[in-house]
């Protein structure tokens, strides 16, 4: 039996649930696939929970030689790779630190501006449609740090995003200490007070798929390398039979290039893998906030499944075996500054962030796949970015005016 939708979603992470939802609540008659055949089982997941209003620029490649040296050795807890995957992974790094100069990194920081400085609210509006709004905790997130040179660099930076608007407080040991007083070491920190914390990721995917799902959607399980273009849209094989649309949108996460390379698109997305565990913690002991070593190279989240410990960037070849060597080598380091019990997860979970060399995603239609939409590439923030960048390509979606210009994050810059 064959169905027929408006719109067909392709992929079930937070970025495509969020996106299909905005598409819904366009009047569209949308249906979510996901090879899982249920939302958020994959990168979206395990994040650190932050939805990252004060990321006003992302992440880019630190450019002191001492750190790229410490890169090199793969001695830095912040970054690891497995020495078989370098050659592939040369180019994209070589790109990535081109767009980390500062001239990228202006311009970069302008096309994500009215996206991030939406990211809280666009998500709140979600949230309240969702009944999910408990998931959404005000409270900001705690850079700590080990160093005065750090330090002062941090605060020289926050100078410009309170520019920008943002609000940001200084902490001595005395006000670290009053609103963490389980935390013990560093010499001060940032609280970066506009970010939203986000408790439970998957509970906030599955509330938005549930709403979706309420309000007339349709969730499939299918997968999406059986996609075909036919006259007049676009037709996949499903757990419910095939299905027809003539729009699709593709928001497959860390999957997205190689569904789009039968197509002809080559676009160069990186993965930067990272890994979790949760821990239970000492009795009477309490974190609350999400806290950033970012010296000593993890941050701690306190989730509702206990608190979870979150590492940097991994590079390795998409398919390898998990290798958490990040994660056993700071959480001795994490036991330190704040009295973690004992690990709660039989595995170590790991997630790949789908990162373009421009740290941007790619956002609107592809240019000779008529119906074609795209919406991937969310690197670190695809939680922060995922109702905005929903909004965004639903309104391009639907001919209205996008609430922001959409032109730096076409597909177009990659195929040149
Ligand atoms: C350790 C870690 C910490 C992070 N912390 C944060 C944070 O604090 N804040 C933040 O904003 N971001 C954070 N991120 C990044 C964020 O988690 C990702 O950017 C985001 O989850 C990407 O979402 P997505 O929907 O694009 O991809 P995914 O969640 O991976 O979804 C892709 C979906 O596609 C489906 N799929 C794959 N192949 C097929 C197929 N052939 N057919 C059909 N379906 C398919 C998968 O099953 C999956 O459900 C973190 C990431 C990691 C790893």
């Amino acid at each position: 039996m064959s169905q027929n939708v408006d719109v067909m979603v392709l992929g079930a992470g937070i970025v495509g649930t969020a996106s299909a939802l905005q598409i819904q609540a366009k009047g569209r008659l949308v249906a979510l696939i996901d090879l899982a055949g249920e939302a958020g089982r994959e990168t979206s997941y395990g994040n650190a929970g932050l939805i990252e209003r004060s990321s006003l620029t992302p992440y880019l490649l630190p450019m002191e030689p001492l750190t790229l040296l410490r890169y090199a050795l793969n001695s830095a807890p912040q970054v690891h790779y497995h020495v078989n995957a370098l050659i592939e992974t040369l180019p994209w790094i070589i790109a990535y630190g081109l767009n980390s100069r500062a001239a990228a990194k202006a311009r970069i920081g302008a096309a994500l501006l009215p996206v991030i400085s939406a990211c809280v609210t666009e998500h709140q509006v979600l949230m309240k449609a969702a009944g999910a709004l408990d998931l959404c905790r005000p409270t900001g997130w705690i850079k700590l740090f080990r160093s005065e040179r750090e330090l002062a660099k941090a605060a020289h930076e926050a100078e410009g995003l309170r520019a920008a608007g943002l609000t940001i407080d200084q902490l001595g040991l005395a006000d670290l200490a009053r609103l963490e007083p389980d935390l013990h070491g560093g010499i001060g920190a940032l609280h970066y007070r506009d970010p939203a914390f986000v408790p439970d990721p998957l509970g906030l995917t599955t509330a938005y798929a549930r709403h979706f799902e309420h309000s007339g959607g349709v969730m499939l399980s299918g997968d999406a390398r059986g996609l075909e273009q036919t006259s007049d849209g676009w037709r996949l094989m499903t757990s419910s039979g095939g299905l027809t649309a003539r729009q699709v949108l593709l928001a497959l996460g860390p999957w997205s290039a190689e569904i789009l390379r039968p197509l002809g698109y080559r676009v160069p997305l990186g993965i930067k893998r990272g890994y979790h565990m949760h821990y239970a913690t000492q009795p009477g002991a309490k974190l609350n906030h999400p806290v950033l070593d970012d010296e000593g190279g993890y941050l701690l989240a306190p989730m509702n499944q206990g608190i979870r410990l979150t590492t940097g960037a991994e590079f390795a070849r998409f398919e390898a075996p998990p290798t958490p060597v990040q994660l056993n080598a700071v959480e001795p380091v994490a036991r330190k500054l704040f009295p973690l019990a004992s690990r709660l997860d039989k595995d170590v979970w790991m997630g790949r962030r789908p990162c373009l060399p421009d740290m941007m995603p790619v956002l609107g239609e592809a240019p000779r796949h008529k119906g074609l939409w795209l919406n991937f590439g969310h690197q670190h923030h695809g939680l922060t970015l995922a109702a905005v960048t929903g909004r965004l390509v639903a309104e391009m979606m639907t001919g209205e005016t996008p609430f922001a210009n959409p032109a730096p994050f076409a597909i177009t810059r990659f195929q040149r």
